[in-house]
C-alpha cells in the first residue's frame, strides 16, 4: 500500500503502541491505521484515560495538509479537528474507518491522553466543539495582531472588570463619551 501523503512511497507495517500495528511511513513519517484495528486497540486498552490538560506542545508536527484519499479505498478522507488546544486535523475515511496521522500526532495526542478517543473526535458533538474553539483561538489572533499583546491583555481585563459591575452602561457610557464633562 502506498503512502497517500507521499503518494510513491511504500508503507511498512510497524507498531505504533501496544498491541496497535499501523502502517507506517518511511519518508513522511505518517501512519495508517486500520479502523478495525483501532477498535481491536481501544477494547484491549481498557478504560479511557482522563484527558492531561497541562502538557505544552514540543513536538514537531507536519504543517496542514492537503486532502487526501484513502489508501485503501480511495475515499477521499475527511478531516477532523482534535482541538482542546490541539491545532491539527485528523484524516478519517468514511468508507473503510481507517484514520491516517501525520508525523508525531499519536505522540501528541498520548500526550495528552487523547489518543483513547479518536471515536469520539469523529462525532458532530466534538467538531462543533473544536471548530467553536478554532473561531475563537482565530478572532484572539486578530485582536492581537490589531490592538498589540499588551494592549489585548489590558482591554480583556477592562472588559472582565466592566462584567462585574452592575451599572455596565453608565461606565461604558463615559468612556466612549468623548467629553464625559460637558453638561
Ligand atoms: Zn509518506
Ligand atoms: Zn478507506
Amino acid at each position: 500500500m502506498k503512502c497517500p501523503v507521499c503518494k510513491t512511497t511504500e508503507l511498512i507495517t510497524g507498531k505504533l503502541d501496544e498491541n496497535l500495528t499501523s502502517l507506517n511511513c518511511p519518508d513522511c513519517g505518517g501512519n495508517w491505521i486500520r479502523g478495525a484495528e483501532y477498535w481491536k486497540w481501544v477494547e484491549q486498552h481498557g478504560s479511557d484515560l482522563a484527558e492531561r490538560l497541562l502538557e505544552t506542545e514540543s513536538l514537531s508536527l507536519a504543517e496542514p495538509g492537503l486532502p487526501i484519499d484513502c489508501p485503501e479505498c480511495r475515499f477521499r478522507m475527511v478531516k477532523y479537528l482534535v482541538g482542546r488546544g490541539l491545532s491539527f486535523s485528523l484524516d478519517h475515511c468514511q468508507g473503510c474507518k481507517g484514520i491516517w496521522l501525520d508525523r508525531n500526532e499519536w505522540e501528541a495526542l498520548k500526550k495528552r491522553n487523547l489518543h483513547d478517543d479518536l471515536n469520539t473526535m469523529f462525532t458532530s458533538f466534538w467538531q462543533t466543539e473544536a471548530h467553536r474553539e478554532a473561531r475563537k483561538k482565530r478572532m484572539i489572533d486578530i485582536y492581537i495582531s490589531r490592538f498589540g499583546a499588551d494592549d489585548y491583555t489590558e482591554i480583556k481585563r477592562i472588559r472582565w472588570w466592566l462584567d462585574t459591575k452592575t451599572n455596565k452602561e453608565e461606565l461604558m457610557a463615559y468612556l466612549t463619551d468623548r467629553d464625559p464633562y460637558a453638561a
